[in-house]
């Protein structure tokens, strides 16, 4: 079913707020992560936005996520901040810790944040772009279960792995790219599968090991990661920052740990702010805008970010699928 309900986004932060504490969040929590659920939908990102409601919901339900967390940070340098997220979804963890992070950079110039023991299940924009919002350039990334074929083989290994950078611009949206490592992110092709729309060539193989166009058979089987072996580097660094360096689990332990609710299993992010007024010199702004400008002109180019920042200033109504709205709706 592909009928959609106009909805307003105050409603959409409002419903999620009260299914979250419905479903054994504190208000602190349910508010964290209705918000990370609202600005997915405010920026059209549907695939991490409402759909993930039910998987949330799921991992509450079966006692894996902490709805109460309080996640605690500790300086284990002036630049080197650890959150514990205690067993809570990252949405919490980075309301705690996202502010330390920045205010680390600011003095120091660059600052690098691991989060251990968090359910992260959402886009990574808003964490980059919180820093980016601070005059500061924000990368983070994190790793999941097993849904990406390293290149050359036909089995899951590594997770969707996604990573984002947000530069920050005067009086102006940010750069931000916020990918997943495999051609597709999954909930994409979840939605895919959902809406009934075939998916490009090379974004996965189906159970038989074979190209399949068909988003059914693709989460039967695995996702590819992008542009051959080099987004198959690029995922494999991403294990390495968000389990390797964070002290965190890779995917495939992640995967071991996990209870297959439908939500997210537990791991780690790593995220890093860098000072651009303290490492580089006082015209970084005016020469990174001068390139901008230069790519822009360019016919055919957008920034990455564009799209979701146009959407942004729309207006306060969003299409939500009728199904998914109802579905969210029985969880009150
Ligand atoms: P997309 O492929 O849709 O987009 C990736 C990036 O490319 C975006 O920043 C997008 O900007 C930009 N982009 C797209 N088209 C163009 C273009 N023509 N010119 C310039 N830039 C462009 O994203 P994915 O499907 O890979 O990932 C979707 C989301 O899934 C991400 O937010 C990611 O964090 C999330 N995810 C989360 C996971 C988790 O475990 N938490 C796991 C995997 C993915 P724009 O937004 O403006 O279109």
């Amino acid at each position: 079913m592909n009928d959609v309900i106009k909805i307003k986004l105050d409603e959409i932060k409002m419903l999620v707020t009260e299914v979250l504490q419905k479903q054994g969040c504190d208000i602190h929590n349910a508010k964290a992560l209705a918000e990370t659920i609202t600005k997915a939908e405010e920026d059209g990102a549907s695939s991490h936005g409402l759909f993930r409601l039910p998987g949330y919901v799921a991992s509450l339900k079966s006692g894996k996520v902490n709805g109460h967390a309080s996640p605690k940070v500790k300086n284990i340098t002036p630049v080197i901040l650890q959150c514990d997220a205690d067993n809570g979804f990252a949405s919490t963890a980075h309301e705690k810790a996202l502010p330390m992070l920045a205010e680390a950079a600011k003095t120091n110039g660059i600052s690098v944040l691991s989060i251990k023991g968090c359910y992260h299940f959402a886009a990574l924009w808003p964490e980059t772009e919180y820093l980016a919002q601070q005059n500061l350039v924000g990368v983070a990334c994190t790793a999941f279960k097993p849904s990406v074929a390293p290149a050359g083989a036909k089995e899951a290994f590594f997770g969707t792995n996604p990573i984002s950078m947000a530069w920050p611009r005067k009086n102006n949206f940010p750069v931000v790219f916020d990918m997943a490592t495999a051609t597709m992110a999954k909930g994409e092709v979840m939605i895919a599968a959902r809406d009934g729309h075939m998916l490009p060539d090379g974004v996965g193989l189906g159970e038989n090991g074979e190209p399949s166009n068909d988003p059914k058979e693709v989460l039967k089987g695995v996702l590819l990661p992008f542009g051959g072996y080099k987004g198959s580097a690029i995922s494999m660094m991403v294990e390495l920052f968000a389990a390797g360096l964070t002290g965190d689990v890779f995917s495939y332990e992640a995967q071991e740990n996990d209870n297959n609710d439908g939500g997210p299993p537990s791991g780690g992010e790593f995220i890093m702010a860098l000072n651009p007024e303290i490492i580089g010199d006082s015209s970084w702004e005016k020469h990174c805008e001068d390139f901008f400008q230069k790519l822009l002109s360019i016919d055919g180019v957008r920034l990455p970010g564009s799209r979701r920042h146009k959407k942004r200033s729309n207006d306060e109504y969003r299409s939500v699928n009728a199904e998914l709205l109802s579905k969210v709706k029985s969880f009150l």
